[in-house]
């Protein structure tokens, strides 16, 4: 391709929200075999809600939920989010947090979930990997609901109250609208996709059976996105990958195509070969689109 066919595919892209990071970053996106998209606000919408819950010992509900808001209220995870504001519409309040109990000793457990003591007990919400790490008993009931829960595609977590599973909640996050038909757009475009993410692996396979995705890595750290990433290019694949740049920064920079969606954090913007501003998986075939146009046409 001559550097005017670049400069007017860049163009186009640009007046798209596809902003293509120069002539390398275009070259790349036409020899992609495999697409690796993030679960969490890449095939998903990102803004989860609390859909259902449980209780397996005696507690009021309201006090459930407000003993876990406070336990999560220095989190930053999109779980947390989701049940604070669970707490917050159960009292009909829409910002104020005065209400919740006292924490102390707050810990987050990446990829696990997090320890808190509220109100002088100790509190700790999370996977199933964190109450075997911290030797807590999960009754059969509490196992059950997680299965149902994951079956539903939804997240589910636990919650221990001074090492006792007191209850557990389900969290949904929709997948976007456009996802399925991107993916059968892509594989009759001769590119595979797959689905990373730090999620169950229930819950994972859910999600991918509704997009139609077969290749799934679930139950991943951050590190491990990347590894993954370089042990399908070690196999001679040409691999992008996009995310939003919550926990997949590292992935994005291994990748031969860094992907970052819907204008996510800096740290997205800055790590991507590809920067997709809308937060639409259809800018994703655009953009193989405009670099396929460019270099197959002239040579
Ligand atoms: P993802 O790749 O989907 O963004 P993460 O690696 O951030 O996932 O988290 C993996 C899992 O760890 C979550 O699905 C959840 O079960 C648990 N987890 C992480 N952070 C929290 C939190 N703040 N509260 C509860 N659970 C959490
Ligand atoms: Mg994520």
């Amino acid at each position: 391709a001559t550097p005017t066919a670049v400069m007017v595919a860049t163009g186009e892209g640009a007046t798209q929200g596809v902003l293509i990071k120069g002539g390398h970053a275009l070259e790349s996106a036409h020899k992609v075999h495999q697409m690796i998209f993030d679960k969490t606000g890449t095939l998903t919408i990102g803004k989860p809600v609390v859909v259902s819950s449980k209780l397996f010992k005696h507690m009021v509900l309201q006090k459930f939920y407000e003993t876990i808001a406070a336990a999560e209220a220095s989190s930053e995870h999109p779980l947390a989010r989701a049940i604070i504001d669970n707490a917050k519409s159960m009292r009909g309040e829409s910002s104020d947090l005065s209400w919740l109990p006292e924490v102390n000793n707050f810990k987050s457990l990446p990829g696990q979930g997090v320890y808190a003591e509220v109100g002088g007990q100790e509190v700790l919400v999370g996977n199933m990997q964190l109450m075997t790490a911290s030797n807590i008993d999960v009754p059969e009931e509490a196992i059950d609901y997680l299965q149902d829960m994951e079956k539903q595609a939804r997240t589910g977590i636990l919650v221990a109250i001074n090492k006792e599973i007191y209850g557990a909640l389900a969290i949904s996050d929709p997948v976007k609208p456009e996802a399925k038909a991107v993916v059968a757009i892509l594989k009759s475009m001769g590119v595979l996709s797959m689905m990373v993410t730090g999620d169950n692996w229930g819950t994972a396979n859910s999600i991918a059976r509704e997009v139609g995705i077969e290749k799934v890595y679930a139950e991943t750290r951050p590190q491990g996105k990347a590894d993954i990433v370089k042990e399908l290019q070690s196999t001679g694949k040409t691999v992008a990958m996009v995310g939003d740049g919550i926990n997949d920064s590292p992935a994005l920079v291994a990748a031969d195509v860094g992907m970052a969606i819907g204008a996510g954090t800096d740290i997205a913007i800055e790590a991507a070969d590809i920067v997709l501003m809308r937060n639409n998986l259809e800018d994703v075939v655009t953009a193989i689109h405009l670099s396929r146009k460019t270099f197959r046409r002239i040579r």
